[in-house]
């Protein structure tokens, strides 16, 4: 709450008014404080340099700042709200917007525009959303920022404080001469209430009555039901700046009239005893209170807050002790709005800088006694994904993982209707298998034939589809190729091709007919091109690729260092054919290759007697068993053997033969 009127008085205080005890409220000399505690506010250092006599964490019962946030720097905070369903702080500023703070650490939960030009006055909590009140607006939004409702007022009105009735009824009040119940159902008008005093900025309600604070400096006390006024405090001559109830006890705080001076802040509290309905004797406090609230523990334990940041606790009945004051660092800023939790275990506090600060007094806060658990936003998926370079040629795509899931239809999905699961029929047995089987017991024993190649079954299932074939007339290669007959039933995308050289010889050639991709192939056109497959298998397995690139050594025919340059030939052509000579060259002086019948002899390869199945088999065994070797020896000091090679050592190779014991 505040209001306009009060500023103007507010500026008129002289500093000197409290000199005498800003001296003694030194953040470094309360011994309350424990600076750890103050790291984001900003301290004396001179006064920081003043040894704390212990470290006082957070005791029971004690007030020290946890932490303090800005929302934005420079707009004061005009409202601050402690959410009474979940473990949040909201605060609304001058400019109409809000932020929520999520628990004692003050994480930001959300923040949103209320309104595009007036300050919020007063915020609400609801079970379903959070209501603002500006000067002619009620705005309901969810805690995530959605528009749940926007009521206008009526003509000329300036709202300044909303009451929550009942779960669905509340009443706003403000500068105008009525007071509007609204049911948050309809969100409607159900009553309005004319008020004999215009000015109704605070309300609070006991099981009695509403009471009325007005910026008259009245305090009215209203029958629940009707509303007519009951009884009337004339508490101030000049200004009510705040009042609370508790019990038998309303205490009030505000300005006096001081002649044609305007207003000045009172140091007396009045307390009205609501048994007799008469004053009691006035309070004296050594702060100018501006807020103050009831903050019960054992008794009605009462907080005064002056705008300069000073806070002071006392017990209503007694004398206020000056050793009860802290100050809140505001950084030389006013506090505008004050808070205290529903489980009075945390004071909010807003200032003109735009900072909100929180005060606790136990270790492990919680704002509200039994609080819903608050919705999260969802960790951003997009966030989680590695980054990937698109201007990278090679990228695999793959690495982008498609969310898939099996219970959501895809958009290729064939419809259920022109869907029939059909087994696939089993081919005949070879009549030839039939012949030659032995039956032992019930179980039929026969030798392979190889009659047909392993796990491939014939293209052609019907003799119909002979006919739609007609691939073979149309030659795909700029040069032709040849019509091979058993060609005829494998599609034209997987053809084996020809390439017929002309006489400039392979220049002429154009293997981007054939791979428009950046991958590049082997050349087939050379003895024991079988292993062209598997080498491109392992140039693909990154850990082989990355051993043999890294892999250099002394050795003579050292078949890793030679699929090591191999694999960076090709991942230097940019799709042209490389060829693997130098490799297969080095392969066929291994002697345990020849050894093992890896090395084809041309005849072999020609007349297609090789069992290429079997043989690169064995050759997979080979090579990986002797990469292994390979990069093991590297390690070993027999590495080394033929150092006075003349051959070129990357610098890291270099360092390491210096350094051996050779
Ligand atoms: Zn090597």
């Amino acid at each position: 709450m505040n209001f306009d009127g009060l500023d103007a008085g507010m500026g008129e205080y002289s500093p000197s008014l409290h000199g005498t005890l800003d001296a003694g409220l030194e953040p470094s000399m309360d011994p309350h404080l424990n600076p750890t505690l103050l790291q984001a506010v900003e301290l004396d250092p001179e006064g920081l340099a003043v040894p704390v006599p212990e470290p006082v964490h957070l005791m029971e019962g004690m007030f020290s700042e946890l932490h303090s946030v800005v929302s934005e720097v420079g707009i004061p905070v005009t409202a601050t709200h402690f959410d009474v369903q979940e473990e949040m702080l909201w605060m609304g500023n001058h400019r109409g917007h809000v932020t929520s703070f999520f628990g004692p650490t003050m994480g930001r939960y959300s923040s949103f525009q209320v309104h595009s030009t007036d300050d919020i006055r007063h915020i609400q909590s609801l079970e379903t959303g959070v209501l603002f009140l500006s000067k002619c607006n009620l705005k309901c939004f969810t805690r995530g920022g959605l528009v749940m409702f926007d009521y206008p007022m009526d003509e000329g009105a300036d709202m300044h404080s909303l009451l929550m009735t009942d779960n669905n009824t509340l009443l706003m009040g403000g500068l105008q001469n009525y007071v509007v119940e609204m049911d948050l159902n309809t969100v409607q008008e159900t009553q309005k209430f004319t008020v004999e005093v215009p000015g109704v900025a605070i309300m609070r309600q006991t099981s009695r009555f509403f009471f009325c604070g007005h910026t008259s400096g009245k305090v009215t006390l209203r029958d629940l039901r009707s509303f007519k006024m009951e009884h009337e405090f004339d508490a101030f001559s000049g200004s009510l700046s705040d009042f609370d109830v508790h019990g038998n006890l309303l205490a009030a705080c505000g300005f006096s009239s001081r002649g044609l001076n305007g207003l000045a802040c009172d140091r007396f509290l009045m307390v009205y005893d609501l048994r007799m309905m008469r004053a009691v004797t006035p309070l004296q406090v050594h702060v100018d209170p501006l807020f103050l609230r009831f903050i019960p523990t054992y008794t009605s334990r009462l907080a005064i807050i002056s705008q300069t940041g000073q806070c002071q606790f006392c017990e209503p009945t007694g004398l206020a002790n000056v050793a009860d004051i802290f100050h809140v660092n505001t950084v030389g800023q006013l506090l505008m709005s004050f808070d205290v939790s529903s489980s009075k275990q945390a004071l909010a506090f807003g200032d003109s800088g735009g900072c909100v600060h929180l005060w606790s007094d136990a270790p492990e806060v919680s704002f509200n006694d039994y609080s819903r658990e608050t919705d999260f936003a969802l960790p951003c998926l997009v966030d989680t994904l590695p980054q990937l370079d698109w201007n990278h040629d090679l990228l695999p795509l793959s690495l982008i993982p498609t969310p898939l899931t099996s219970t959501e239809p895809l958009l290729s999905d064939w419809p259920t209707a022109l869907v029939t699961p059909s087994p696939r029929r089993a081919p005949p047995v070879d009549p030839e298998i039939l012949r030659t089987m032995k039956t032992v017991g019930f179980i039929g024993y026969a030798a392979n034939p190889r009659t047909r190649p392993r796990n491939q079954v014939p293209y052609k299932i019907k003799d119909v589809e002979l006919e739609y074939d007609n691939y073979n007339q149309v030659p795909e290669s700029p040069i032709g190729r040849d019509e091979e007959p058993h060609l005829y039933m494998v599609p034209k995308k997987f053809r084996k091709v020809t390439i017929k050289y002309s006489k400039l010889g392979l220049e002429d050639f154009d293997f981007k007919h054939y791979n428009r991709t950046l991958f590049a192939g082997l050349e087939p056109h050379i003895p024991n091109a079988y292993c062209n497959c598997m080498i491109q298998v392992l140039y693909f397995l990154e850990p082989i690729r990355c051993l043999v690139q890294n892999h250099l050594c002394q050795k003579e025919f050292c078949l890793a260092c030679e699929l090591g340059f191999l694999f960076h030939m090709l991942d230097l052509s940019r799709g042209d054919p490389c060829q693997a000579s130098n490799f297969l060259r080095a392969f066929r002086t291994i002697p345990e290759a020849s050894a093992l019948g890896l090395i084809l002899a041309d005849s072999d390869e020609q007349t297609g007697k090789a069992r290429l199945g079997r043989l690169i088999q064995s050759w997979n065994r080979f090579i990986l068993t002797q990469l292994h070797q390979e990069t093991q020896e590297q390690e070993g000091p027999q590495a080394y053997r033929g150092a006075s090679s003349s051959r070129a050592l990357r610098p890291g190779v270099k360092t390491v033969r210096n350094i051996s014991p050779q």
